[in-house]
């Protein structure tokens, strides 16, 4: 089936323009190349609506193989394409772990199989997930991962890290780092702020995660290792990340939605506020928000995490730590973000589906002519509740239920198969 998406306002090259887009056999053509008579395409009207790349998420939990009950590839696939994401970069915390190339195939295998759009796993850095001991393989897994990652824990030994930045470099990978000083936790788990003291929470203190960013930054520095920080949380690592990258060191990182749109003066005592890191001070999501606006700040990641609806009853204290993301992520950011004028609509598609892209070297991150369509079809105007029941996700833990937001993803195109569409055409 041959698609002419008409009237839309199309993101190319940083800035959207009023353009037809044609797709012919799931490839994007140009518009003069398409026959005008004599050819029956179905046409998809998209006035008042805006035409991305498929937004891409560099950090998700998709739970398989291991965790089937929390989330499938197939229902982690189908919230990413109803969010409007066509490429996504799952972490390694999973059973069996993808430490070598057999344990990564248990997990390839699934995604080749269920996937709706496009998987790229994580590898993990040490041989057992850990943050300890000794590396992965990561020679033999290279080819066929985003790039490396122990995520949900950081790489406690120093030496053991820069071990390992020395690797990805020689493999040409990203190290994707969770930043967390173990020794640093207490047995917090919100952030150590106003909130836990008046409430007599045990708190995690901003110090453990930017401790473990100055420290990788000099290994990064060191080796020339293309270094990536996951879910910057704190103010005091933006500043370490600006410095860095002023100084030339080879950093990106990226922030979550929750970050940048709540604070820990928004905690309720409720496991849907739980995640790790945790919500943090308003001045924090402040200088989050200042680092998105001057380049600081890469990219916007989700870190969908799934968890079981038991598993999410305990409150602040006794649920586990993580909430799902993909199919609110740009509602809200387009709601709190582009709709108050903190950042361009432009912008937000840069964090949210450019940036990703040329960082883990995912194609995609043009719309252009003679490649396969990996677009998304969002309804700008478009204003809803957030409500978890509508999930596609297995998880329905989020902070921003009862919410509202705006822009709604109508239709998703990933490698020129039709994975999310609410038209009718
Ligand atoms: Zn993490």
């Amino acid at each position: 089936m041959d698609l002419l998406l008409k009237g839309g306002r199309v993101y190319r090259s940083g800035s959207f323009e009023n353009e037809d887009v044609v797709i012919s056999d799931g490839v994007v053509i140009d518009v003069d190349k398409f026959p005008s008579s004599g050819h029956s395409s179905v046409v998809v009207d998209c006035s008042n609506k805006i035409i991305v790349p498929g937004l891409a998420d560099v950090h998700v939990h998709f739970r398989e193989p291991g965790f089937s009950y929390k989330e499938t590839i197939y229902t982690g696939t189908m919230a990413a394409a109803r969010g409007g994401y066509t490429a996504v970069c799952t972490m390694p915390n999973l059973d069996p772990a993808p430490v070598d190339k057999t344990t990564l195939d248990a997990q390839l295998d699934l995604i080749k199989s269920d996937g709706r759009v496009k998987v790229y796993p994580f590898g993990a850095i040490t041989s057992d997930q850990s943050g300890r001991g000794r590396l992965s393989a990561m020679e033999e897994m290279a080819p066929y991962v985003a790039g490396f990652s122990d995520d949900g824990k950081g790489v406690q030994d120093e030496a053991l890290m820069e071990e390992a930045m020395l690797k990805a470099k020689s493999l040409g990978k990203v190290i994707s780092a969770h930043c967390e000083d173990e020794s640093l936790l207490d047995g917090g788990y919100i952030h150590k702020g106003e909130y836990a003291l008046k409430n007599g929470h045990r708190g995690i203190c901003s110090e453990s995660e930017w401790k473990q960013v100055e420290r990788d930054i000099q290994l990064a520095r060191k080796t020339g290792c293309a270094y990536h920080v996951c879910h910057v949380s704190t103010g005091e690592s933006v500043e370490l990340i600006r410095a860095a990258k002023k100084d030339g060191v080879d950093i990106t990182c990226e922030t979550a939605p929750h970050y940048l749109i709540l604070c820990d003066e928004d905690l309720q005592e409720d496991g849907r506020f739980k995640m790790n890191p945790p919500l943090r001070s308003r001045e924090d999501r402040q200088a989050l928000i200042e680092g998105i606006q001057d380049g600081t700040v890469d990219m916007i990641a989700t870190d969908h995490a799934p968890h079981s609806a038991a598993e999410k009853a305990g409150g602040l204290s006794g649920s586990a730590f993580g909430v799902v993301g993909l199919e609110t992520a740009f509602p809200m950011l387009y709601r709190y973000l582009v709709a108050e004028e903190v950042i361009s609509p432009e912008k937000l598609i840069e964090l949210m589906a450019v940036r990703p892209r040329q960082r883990f070297g995912i194609r995609g991150s043009e719309i252009g002519a003679g490649v396969s369509a990996d677009l998304a079809v969002f309804d700008i105007n478009s204003r809803q509740t957030v409500r978890p029941s509508e999930f596609c996700t297995k998880g329905r833990s989020t902070p921003f239920e009862g919410m509202e937001s705006q822009g709604k993803c109508v239709l998703t195109i990933s490698e020129g198969n039709i994975v999310w569409n609410t038209l009718s055409f």
